[in-house]
């Protein structure tokens, strides 16, 4: 007999276990490897292996957004974070663990635990009933990933993301780029649009082109070899078609009149020859993604040629393109500010597969489901943390504050929090200082709820 079942032992599933047991309630905790499956990057039967880096990123607490959630899950007695601390190795600010040592050390705690039993089984398909918590990752088994899909509709299951990078709007250049939507469609006049745009001439674009076919890329892995459908082809092999093709595509420029070059002819401004264009991300509108600029280049050829692009020579990255296999649902539309599934409400989801991207993340909102579930075993309600803290801003950005419609993973960050307010230009080291005090006075009045 148990209170909760949580299924799958990764990242997530670890610590939302962990979170629930020491809080008095028994735990069943299904993960498939060690009843003879395997995913296509897990190496072992260990619980919340890492599967690739051993890295889990800055630990600056004072001027990193990871470093800072790493501080909250502290506080929260975070199994994911103590095992990590354990288990350090010499990594400069980041904190690197021992993978083996890491994930051994918190298999021994969660299968020692008086309140959790540890069940080597594949589950394939949502329990009907019974408090559950869905912490399968990114690559959650087939079966489960169909009935995911039957419970959600199909649509609302993504099987791996296209990830156009995403900039931080105060690294845009405005001096260069304008905000206007094509034609200025649904915009009252030129300068409210929903999109900016950053102008190119013919010298620049065929540069541009020739940096992609050019740029080095990443492979796909065997069991990443999914074909392309439409809409998420990766910008480089739409280079290959021909030097015109992204002209006609996502650099579409027409219907778009840039008001930084204006002539008597073109009083609201000329085209130019290729525009980018970029769309809001977040509700804030701190940060945008480039429209159709899926790709495979490596991260740092990406850098170096987006950055070639006018207006976006200073831009900061709030995350770069990518194509990865990577099961998640659309969170932001299907849960409820607790994680739980809003039309299953016996159900929580968490880890990757909220669509949130890292080990860090994932433990996060595994720490939370498990928060927020125990309280609901104890006929409490937990309210979720501050959107000025590291948890609760990532949390948002998962739960709603995200757009649903392009909804992709997000790494933890500065641009899903509240913008600060400092006076004037504050320098960009001051204002991580802002944010960072900001979200320890919120967390620690939140805290005493928790
Ligand atoms: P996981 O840690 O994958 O845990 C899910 C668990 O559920 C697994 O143990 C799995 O065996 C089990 N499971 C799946 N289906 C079922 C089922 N039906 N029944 C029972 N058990 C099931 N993040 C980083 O921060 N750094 C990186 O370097 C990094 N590299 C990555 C590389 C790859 C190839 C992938 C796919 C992801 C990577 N990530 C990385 C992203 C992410 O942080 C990790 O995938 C992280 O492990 C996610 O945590 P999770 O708990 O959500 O899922």
């Amino acid at each position: 007999t148990h209170d909760i079942h949580i299924i799958g032992g990764g990242l997530a599933g670890s610590e939302a276990a962990w979170q629930l047991a020491q809080a008095g309630h028994r735990v069943r905790l299904s993960e498939m490897r060690g009843s003879g499956v395997m995913t296509p990057a897990h190496q072992t039967d260990g619980l919340a292996e890492l599967v690739c880096s051993n890295s889990f990123r800055s630990d600056d607490a004072e001027r990193n957004a990871v470093g800072l959630l790493h501080q909250e899950m502290r506080d929260l007695g975070s199994l994911i974070m103590g095992k990590g601390d354990e288990h350090k190795v010499p990594a400069g600010s980041a904190l690197a663990v021992d993978r083996d040592a890491f994930s051994q050390s918190v298999t021994a705690a969660l299968e020692s635990h008086p309140n959790i039993s540890i069940v080597r089984e594949r589950v394939d398909s949502i329990p009907e009933s019974g408090l559950t918590i869905i912490a399968t990752g990114p690559l959650t088994a087939e079966s489960l990933a169909g009935s995911i899909a039957g419970a959600t509709g199909k649509d609302q299951l993504a099987f791996f993301d296209a990830i156009a990078p995403i900039v931080h709007f105060d690294s845009i250049d405005m001096s260069v780029a304008w905000k206007q939507s094509r034609w200025n469609k649904g915009a009252e006049s030129s300068e409210d649009g929903d999109y900016i745009n950053c102008p190119m001439n013919k010298e620049q674009y065929v540069a541009f082109v020739q940096g992609l076919l050019d740029g080095e890329k990443t492979e796909f892995r065997e069991w990443e070899n999914v074909p392309y459908f439409d809409g998420c082809m990766p910008i480089e092999v739409m280079a290959e078609r021909g030097i015109d093709t992204l002209r006609h595509g996502p650099m579409k420029p027409v219907g778009l009149d840039n008001p930084h070059d204006r002539t008597p002819e073109y009083p609201q401004g000329r085209w130019p020859y290729a525009a980018v264009q970029l769309r809001q991300d977040n509700a804030s509108g701190t940060l945008w993604n480039i429209v159709g600029f899926q790709t495979k280049l490596k991260y740092g050829a990406q850098v170096a040629l987006f950055r070639t692009i006018p207006g976006l020579e200073n831009a900061e990255f709030a995350r770069l393109g990518g194509l990865h296999r990577n099961t998640f649902i659309k969170s932001p539309e299907l849960l409820d500010p607790t994680l739980r599934l809003k039309s299953a409400p016996h159900v929580r989801f968490a880890g990757q597969i909220t669509g949130c991207e890292g080990y860090v993340e994932s433990a996060a909102i595994g720490l939370m489901a498990g928060r927020f579930a125990a309280a609901e075993l104890a006929g409490e309600t937990l309210s979720p943390p501050p959107v000025e803290t590291a948890l609760g801003a990532l949390l948002h950005h998962i739960t709603g504050g995200a757009e649903a419609s392009t909804y992709q993973p997000m790494n933890v960050n500065f641009g899903l929090f509240p913008p600060v307010t400092g006076k004037g230009r504050t320098k960009k080291a001051d204002r991580k200082l802002l944010y960072t005090g900001r979200a320890r006075d919120a967390f620690a009045q939140w805290m005493p709820a928790a």
